[in-house]
Order: structure tokens, then sequence, then C-alpha cells
């Protein structure tokens, strides 16, 4: 497929004309401007530090020391364990609602291509980050050296064809560790209230017998499209635990 046309919309992907791009056009993969445009980016410098949401929209009342009240109730709750944090790139919105529609349902793989520059920036500036963080002594940093993917239970991967997950976390440009299974006996989160899947305790998820050589002792990113209450997050992490790796955070695409 020509890179000229956007990944969603379909549209000629017509850039500002200026003499970069006559010398040199833009022949990659990716979305229009004008959905570029109803991309909610969240701002890095101020999201929670612990899920990685917009603080913006937030209350002043609902964040204490740039931590949103969810991670609050998480912090208290106890069953944080090893889980350290989430990134995100972009907040829910009702375009990028649709953008995951096409791509999962509609089975658009390749509308992760279009994601792959600002995974591979948010990435960057993780590991950054981490330096900094590494040179004030707060935490241990450094690249991760093993990025998992949540997977599917085996019957909606099959359903689906492929796990998004994993698409987005190819993007990063850092080796796979396919870790984990999920049962697929797991009621759909949907049906459950927010309480619920905040108290849920039993995971779905379970680390591979011949994976567990390779995460302990290791800084794991999980990858996933979206974060909502941080349950799968946790229950993934739990189940990694078992295996005593160094430390475990989280990337996805979207918060909200
Ligand atoms: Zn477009
Ligand atoms: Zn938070």
């Amino acid at each position: 497929m020509s890179g000229s046309h956007c990944l969603f919309c379909r549209a000629e992907k017509r850039e500002p004309l200026t003499f970069l791009s006559l010398l040199s056009p833009d022949t990659s993969t990716g979305f229009c401007l004008s959905c570029q445009e109803q991309l909610e980016r969240i701002d890095p410098l101020y999201s929670c530090r612990l899920c990685g949401r917009d603080l913006h929209s937030l209350e002043p009342a609902f964040v204490h020391d740039q931590i949103c009240h969810d991670c609050i109730r998480w912090k208290q709750s106890g069953r944080n364990g090893l889980y350290g944090r989430n990134y995100a790139i972009y907040s829910y919105n009702g375009f990028i609602k649709e953008v995951m529609t096409m791509f999962k349902f509609r089975g658009d793989a390749i509308l992760a291509d279009g994601f792959e520059k600002e995974l591979k920036k948010a990435y960057s500036r993780i590991i950054d980050h981490r330096l900094r963080f590494r040179f004030l002594n707060l935490r241990s940093g450094g690249e991760y050296e093993a990025i998992v993917p949540i997977p599917l239970s085996r019957e909606r991967l099959v359903e689906r064809g492929f796990n998004q997950a994993e698409l987005l976390a190819r993007k990063l440009g850092q080796p796979i560790v396919d870790a984990l299974i999920r049962e697929k006996n797991e009621q759909k989160q949907s049906k459950k209230n927010r309480r619920e899947r905040l108290l849920m305790r039993e995971t779905p998820f379970h680390l591979k017998n011949d994976q567990v050589r390779i995460v302990t002792g290791k800084k794991i990113l999980l990858v996933d499209d979206l974060y909502t209450t941080g349950a799968t997050m946790r229950l993934a992490a739990t189940a990694i635990t078992a295996a005593h790796p160094k430390q475990i955070d989280s990337l996805t695409l979207i918060h909200g």
C-alpha cells in the first residue's frame, strides 16, 4: 500500500509544501493531519506519576503530588506489589475509540503502523526519564530487559487473528518476550462494575514455565492498548511476580 494515504480515513496525506518536503516527501505510513489532530496526546509533564493519565482534565481536589485519586486508592489497597507505574500516550476519546474498533474488530492490523513513531518516542522518553531517576538514586534506571505484551485468551486470539497489544509492543523495536498466558474463563470485564474490577483478585494470567528464567531478576515493561482501571496490569504483574523480576512497569497507547 502506498504511504501517501491515511491509514484510518484513507484520505490523501497532504503535507504542507516546504523545501524539505519537496526534497524528501514523507512516504511513511501513518495518519493524515486531520486525523492526527483528533488524537488527544497526553502531556507527559502533567500526567499522573503512577498511571500516566492526563491531569489537566481532573479537578485539583482529585490530584495529590501529581498522583490521581485512583492511584492513591491503589496504593492504599496494598495491591501494587512489584508493579510500579504506567505510561500512556493518548487520552481516550471518541476518535481513538473508532480507530481502535477498526484496529481490533475489523482486523486492520496495519493501523498499528500509524502509532509506531509515537510508541518509539514514548519509549525513549521513558528510558530517559528513568536514567534521570537513576542519577537521583530514586530508582534503578536503564532499558527494560523484557517487553511483555498483555496476551489475549487463545479463543479471543483465534477470533481476532492477532493480539493488538503484541503488534503495538513490536513497534517499540525491542525484543518481545511472550511470557504470559491468559485463561479464557475470565468474566467479561465490561459486565463488572468499576468497584468489582478494582477488587478483582484472581488473576487470569499465568507465567509460562519456560519463561520463568527469562523474567527473573529483570526489569519488565508490560504493553497493552488501553489502561482503564489498572486492574489488568496488576493482575498480569501478579502472575510475573512469582518469578521474582526486579521491577514491573507498563506502557499503553491509551489511558481512559
Ligand atoms: Zn485521516
Ligand atoms: Zn493515576
